[in-house]
C-alpha cells in the first residue's frame, strides 16, 4: 500500500480541490482529511459518517478543594497565569490552562490532578469512492498534530483492511507540526503550489521536510498560467533539486462551480484544469509504480521514473 500525502507550504493553493478529485479518479483508495485545524473535504465527497470517536489530545489542570491547604504554591508555579485566587480558594481557569502539569508537580498536599479533555472526534465515514477518514477539532484545542497521527493511524488500519492498494492524505498546509505528523511514514508527497515568489520559498521548505521523512517529493503547480515566468522558475528549481513537476494547471473557472456545487472537478469537469489533474493522474501512478494502462509510459518534467517504487 502506497501512502501518498498531498502538502501545500500554505493554504489556498488547491490542495483539497486536487486531492478530491485524486480520490474520484483512484476510485478505490482510502481517504485521509488530516487537515485538522480547517477541515474541508468532506464538503466535496460527501461522506456518510459509520462511526464518530471522540478524541481526548490534552490534559487541564483540576484542584480537588477538600486537599487544598491553599499555599498558593500552584498560582507561583503556573506561567500561564491560569491559577486563579477567588476569596481564600484556588481554582483553575480552564481555558487559560495548557495542561503542562506543574502545579500538579509542585502542589504539596497531592491536591492537582490532570484530566483528559475532549478535543476532537475522528470519523470514519463512507464515500462513492471509498472509505474516509477525517478528524475534527473543537475550537481552540491546539492538539492538532496528536490528532492527525490518530487520523492517519485509522485510515492505515482501514486501508490494510480494505486491501487498499493507495491511501491518499490530505495534509495540512505549512510546514508546523501538523505537516510533520502529516508526512511521518509517508512515501510520496505531493506538493502542490502556485506561481509566485513566496510559493518557492514555501515549496523549498516543504520539500526539505519531506525528504527528511523520506518521502519522494513530487510537485504540481496550479494556476500556473496566471504567471508563467515565476512557473518556470518553480520548475526549474524543482529540477535542480530532482523533484518532478507533474502538472502545470491552469487556471479554470470550471474550479469556482466545481467548489459550488460540492463536487470533485474530475467528476463534471472538461476544461483545462480537469484535463491538467488528468494527466497529472496519470504520471502520479506511473512514478508511484499504481499504473494504469493508459499510464504507461508517461513521464512528468524531469522524471526519470526515478520515484518508481
Ligand atoms: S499548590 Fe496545591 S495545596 Fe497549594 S494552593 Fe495549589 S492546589 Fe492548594
Ligand atoms: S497545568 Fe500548567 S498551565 Fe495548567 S494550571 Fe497547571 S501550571 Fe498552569
Amino acid at each position: 500500500m502506497t501512502e501518498l500525502v498531498v502538502v501545500s507550504g500554505k493554504g489556498g493553493t488547491g490542495k483539497t480541490t486536487l486531492v478530491a478529485s485524486l480520490a474520484a479518479l483512484a476510485r478505490d483508495a482510502v481517504i485521509a482529511d488530516c487537515d485538522v485545524d480547517a477541515p474541508d473535504l468532506h464538503l466535496l465527497l460527501r461522506p456518510e459518517t459509520t462511526d464518530r470517536s471522540p478524541y481526548q489530545g490534552s490534559e487541564k489542570a483540576g484542584i480537588d478543594p477538600n486537599l487544598c491547604t491553599r499555599c498558593g504554591a500552584c498560582a507561583s508555579a503556573c506561567r500561564f497565569g491560569a491559577v486563579e485566587r477567588a476569596g481564600e480558594a484556588f481554582r483553575i481557569d480552564s481555558l487559560s490552562c495548557e495542561g503542562c502539569g506543574a502545579c500538579a508537580f509542585v502542589c504539596p498536599a497531592g491536591a492537582i490532578a490532570m484530566q483528559r479533555q475532549l478535543s476532537g472526534w475522528i470519523q470514519v465515514s463512507r464515500c462513492r469512492y471509498g472509505v474516509f477518514v477525517h478528524g475534527e477539532l473543537r475550537p481552540g484545542e491546539e492538539a492538532s498534530g496528536k490528532l492527525v497521527t490518530q487520523v492517519k493511524m485509522r485510515a492505515r488500519e482501514l486501508a490494510r483492511a480494505e486491501a487498499a492498494r493507495l491511501l491518499i492524505v490530505d495534509g495540512a498546509p505549512g510546514i508546523g507540526c501538523p505537516v510533520i505528523a502529516s508526512l511521518s511514514g509517508a512515501h510520496v508527497a505531493l506538493i502542490v503550489t502556485e506561481p509566485s515568489r513566496s510559493a518557492l520559498h514555501d515549496l523549498k521548505r516543504v520539500a526539505a521536510v519531506a525528504r527528511q521523512f523520506r518521502a519522494k517529493p513530487l510537485v504540481a503547480i496550479n494556476k500556473a498560467d496566471l504567471a508563467p515566468d515565476l512557473a518556470d522558475e518553480i520548475a526549474a528549481h524543482a529540477q535542480s533539486e530532482g523533484i518532478p513537476i507533474l502538472a502545470r494547471i491552469p487556471y479554470d473557472e470550471e474550479v469556482v462551480a466545481a467548489l459550488v456545487a460540492g463536487r470533485p472537478l474530475i467528476e463534471d469537469g472538461g476544461g483545462p484544469a480537469a484535463e491538467a489533474i488528468r494527466l497529472l493522474w496519470e504520471r502520479l501512478t506511473a512514478a508511484i509504480g499504481l499504473k494504469t494502462s493508459s499510464a504507461t509510459g508517461v513521464a512528468g518534467e524531469g522524471d526519470g521514473n526515478q520515484w518508481t517504487r
